[in-house]
């Protein structure tokens, strides 16, 4: 059995943006309890550990010392507003400890890469992590400083891994993290997300597939709203597995996002606990077969429905674990998230199947999607990369 490594501080939850933020304590706190109470640690296999604070020095491995420094001195104040850097705005407002509470973030992200790279586990799984928006110098979608970016800079920089494969399954586009690799092919980003013409950040269309060197090394896969399971699956099996096994990645770092559950409140897919279940075996099976060997780390990301988040999240645990969930929530979860957040939680920890039949303009959705595979099949054809996995589109 594979050893899974946590990633967890109770000063996760001071990255608290606000109470009527969709970024708040209790879509963190939520998900942390339903994992305490599910008390996996009895096979020995999943292992918890705390994290301390990224340094500057570690920062500098994306961001500018102006933006650094600018983080900090509103942090300090708690409060202000500096727009050209994002900071302040609806999305990002300043917070205290929002420098301590984001390097913390970073430093979970590192010791997820050290804590692989030096083999004390095979996988890791940071729960607040994946702040897949941030960019060299600005701010955006409730991130701060990029943890992936600079998790996989540290890789390439201290181990010297070539080739990384950035997968990213949260409901909104990798923006940050797959632009600061847009000429690159040592990092192979790949995000599957909900159509940029109707959701935040506005990229991630199909016909984005990176530039100069790293032309063919980006691979946007946009989903039209109301995109449930099946079709979600059949999309992901069209192209992923063959470009995956062809990049051959030695390290692989997924940003898992829960925001593309259907109870979430801002993203608008139909995805249940079994497009999640099968996303941890199949992510984990491919990383297992190819020259990364297992070495797998996740990193939380989005989701804005604490209970969806809680359930996406131990259901992608149990999947890249081997272990099987209870069919029910532990008594204590739901008792606790009503006595403290007057939550009601659902009590079974897996969703039925959806009848696609049911969804609205299910033909539509599927025309749709198809549409969008095409592009990218054309577009990765004209720069004749990946033939042998685009000929069977
Ligand atoms: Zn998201």
């Amino acid at each position: 059995m594979k050893k899974t490594g946590i990633i967890w501080s109770d000063r996760f939850t001071k990255y608290n943006l606000g109470e009527g933020h969709p970024m708040n304590a209790r879509r963190l706190d939520i998900p942390y309890q339903l994992y305490k109470n599910l008390d996996f640690h009895d096979n020995h296999s999943i292992v918890d550990f705390t994290p301390v604070e990224a340094s500057e020095d570690d920062l500098l491995g994306y961001h500018s010392k102006n933006y650094i420094k600018m983080v900090k001195s509103l942090s300090k104040a708690g409060d202000g507003y500096y727009g050209r850097y994002g900071l302040g705005t609806g999305d990002c407002p300043v917070f205290p400890e929002m420098h301590e509470s984001s390097c913390l973030i970073v430093g979970g992200t590192l010791m997820g890469t050290d804590l692989i790279m030096n083999d004390e586990v095979d996988q890791a799984f940071s729960l607040m992590a994946g702040l897949h928006h941030a960019f060299e110098e600005r701010a955006a979608g409730f991130c701060y400083y990029n943890d992936a970016v600079i998790a996989i800079k540290h890789l390439q920089e201290v181990y010297g891994i070539d080739r990384v494969l950035y997968i990213d399954t949260d409901v909104h586009h990798g923006d940050g993290v797959l632009s600061a690799f847009y000429s690159s092919k040592n990092v192979l980003g790949l995000s599957i997300h909900e159509s940029p013409q109707f959701l935040f950040p506005g990229t991630g269309l199909s016909d984005e597939i990176g530039k100069e060197e790293g032309l063919g090394y980006t691979i946007n896969i946009p989903l039209f709203p109301g995109t449930w399971d099946d079709l979600y699956m059949d999309l992901f099996e069209s192209i992923i597995p063959c470009i995956w096994k062809e990049y051959d990645p030695e390290f692989i770092v997924w940003q898992c996002g829960a925001d593309g559950h259907f109870g979430d409140i801002l993203g608008h897919l139909n995805l249940t606990t079994n497009l999640y279940n099968y996303l941890g075996k199949r992510i984990s099976e491919l990383s297992d077969d190819c020259s990364a060997n297992g070495r797998l780390l996740l990193l939380g990301g989005g989701g804005y429905n604490p209970d969806s988040v809680a359930r996406v999240w131990m259901t992608i645990l149990a999947g890249i674990s081997g272990i099987s969930l209870p069919e029910f929530a532990p008594q204590e979860w739901i008792d606790y998230c009503k006595k403290t957040y007057q939550i009601d939680v659902s009590t079974k920890l897996t969703d039925d199947k959806l009848d696609p039949l049911k969804i609205e303009r299910h033909s539509l959705i599927n025309e749709a999607n198809s549409q969008y595979l095409q592009v990218l099949k054309e577009e990765l054809q004209e720069v004749g990369v990946w033939n042998q996995c685009t000929e069977n589109i």
